[in-house]
């Protein structure tokens, strides 16, 4: 059963004039999890474990920074998921610092005497470990978590819809098609929720829709290079005015221009 709650988000982006509706969604999507994260979040004991362990990707952490007005909210997450993330990497540096301080003092005793060990050591692992953790950290985000797991949700009930419902066929058919991140978004929903037989049918479809104005943006950004000839002074702008803006938000979706 596809829930309500999910539809009408869907159907009252697709209705939006843009380059690619899938970001209106998940643009409203963000707004909201920012404010959620810097509001009931804050007083959750669940939303507070979330962002202590996993913390905030480069591009969100702008985001929460960005409302002035939360400044003491942000400041309380911060504080809690650094105080995580230093006890974490210390029990991971005391665990092994007898091991560390060893493979140390033996490095010191073989520089003197040149010798070379292909052994694979305590420090080799503790690097790769420390590496691994902290990697998992950096690709690691509270609110891309939470975006994620609705997108998803969404990408299926968009495949739904397109399939059942003729008017929202038609609406989906009209548009300008998508950002090339949601582009491979909707090409990994295809194969996670169609069948081969459907997959066939809507990646068809998707893709004449995806390719012809991929085609017309390109021609668009093209007509701005030429209107700089001034041979070409007095010729109409028509779509290309905007096209510098359009053809970014085309290749990777939505984003703050300034
Ligand atoms: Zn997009
Ligand atoms: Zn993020």
């Amino acid at each position: 059963m596809r829930e309500k709650i999910y539809t009408i988000p869907v159907t009252d982006a697709f209705k939006e004039e843009c380059e690619c509706p899938v970001c209106i969604l998940e643009k409203k999507l963000e707004d909201e999890y920012i404010e959620y994260i810097l509001g009931p979040s804050l007083m959750e004991p669940d939303g507070r474990a979330e962002t202590n362990k996993n913390g905030f990707c480069r591009h969100h952490i702008q985001m929460l920074y960005s409302i002035q007005s939360t400044r003491h909210a942000l400041a309380l997450i911060l504080d809690t998921h650094l105080s995580e993330q230093n006890s974490k990497l210390k029990k991971m540096y005391l665990d092994k610092s007898d091991a560390l301080k060893r493979d140390s003092e033996i490095s010191m005793v073989k520089n003197i005497s040149n010798k070379i060990s292909s052994k694979q050591t305590e420090t080799d692992k503790f690097l790769d470990s420390l590496i691994k953790e902290l990697t998992t950290l950096e690709n690691s985000c509270a609110v891309c978590n939470k975006l994620n797991y609705t997108m998803d949700r969404y990408m299926d009930i968009v495949l739904y819809l397109w399939f059942k419902e003729d008017d929202f066929r038609a609406l989906f058919n009209s548009k300008k098609g998508f950002c090339l991140r949601h582009f491979r978004l909707l090409a990994e929903s295809t194969k996670k929720y169609l069948g081969s037989k459907d997959a066939a049918i809507f990646l068809e479809n998707l893709l004449k829709l995806q390719l012809e104005n991929m085609e017309r943006i390109q021609q668009e950004v093209n007509w701005f290079t030429k209107k700089f000839d001034y041979r070409n002074n007095d010729a109409p702008w028509g779509n290309s005015r905007d096209a510098v803006p359009r053809s970014i938000e085309k290749i990777v979706g939505h984003c703050n221009l300034k």
